[in-house]
């Protein structure tokens, strides 16, 4: 297969093809068809098979399918370092450089509160953040607003709850609207990430590649 056969955009399509991307991963075959209706997912899925854009690709093409009449921010996409948060920025970016007007907002530590605020404010379409920031800037920023996200992407998840971010996600899960579509990822599936579903995914597609 290529990526002409599933059904993507033009701005997609040479978003893609700009990267070098030709022929989708495995877990990008496996993940996009099913996001792109709208499905909740539990992937397993390591890094280096390709699970950023199996993520970003359907999230760029919901977006398209219905534009936001006002600025809101439609997607959180959570990760457990701010090494990561930069990488899926990048790849986000590039995928969706030719997608007229989308915004992209970090919200991760080690980064300047303010200028991050600032941004934000703005209320970009994706926000990528690491669990503890992203917290931050919801409970003290009066202007930036979680109400209209659509799509919360739980990557690393096995990671984050590593790093100890089990309440912060239980609580982000309390904040955003509860008809959302949420994609987890995981390379592990042990007790504690089950947990996580159960808590924040409803009937999830599980792919196991
Ligand atoms: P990830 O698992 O998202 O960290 O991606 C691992 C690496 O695979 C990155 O360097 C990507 O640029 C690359 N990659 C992802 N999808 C594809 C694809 N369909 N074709 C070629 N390279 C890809």
């Amino acid at each position: 297969t290529t990526f002409n056969t599933l059904n993507l955009s033009r701005p997609v399509l040479k978003g893609l093809s700009s990267l070098g991307f030709t022929k989708p991963s495995p877990i990008q075959s496996a993940t996009i068809p099913i996001a792109l209706l709208g499905k909740d997912i539990v992937a397993g899925a390591v890094t280096g098979s390709g699970k950023t854009a199996a993520f970003m690709i359907p999230i760029i093409e919901r977006l398209l399918y219905k534009p936001a009449k006002v600025a809101s921010t439609r997607v959180v996409i959570l990760t457990p370092t701010r090494e990561l948060a930069i990488q899926i920025s990048d790849v986000a970016k590039k995928i969706g450089h030719f997608v007229n007007g989308l915004t992209f907002g970090l919200a991760v530590g080690g980064l300047n509160l303010r200028q991050q605020e600032q941004i934000l404010k703005s209320r970009p379409d994706i926000v990528i953040a690491t669990p503890g920031r992203f917290i931050d800037h919801v409970r003290n920023s009066a202007s930036f607003s979680v109400d209209r996200v659509e799509i919360l992407v739980l990557d690393e998840a096995d990671r984050m709850l590593e790093e100890g971010f089990q309440d912060e996600l239980s609580e982000i899960m309390t904040l955003l609207p509860t008809r959302r579509q949420n994609l987890l990822f995981s390379a592990t599936m042990n007790s504690k990430i089950k947990q996580l579903v159960s808590l924040s995914l409803k009937k999830p597609v599980r792919i196991m590649i």
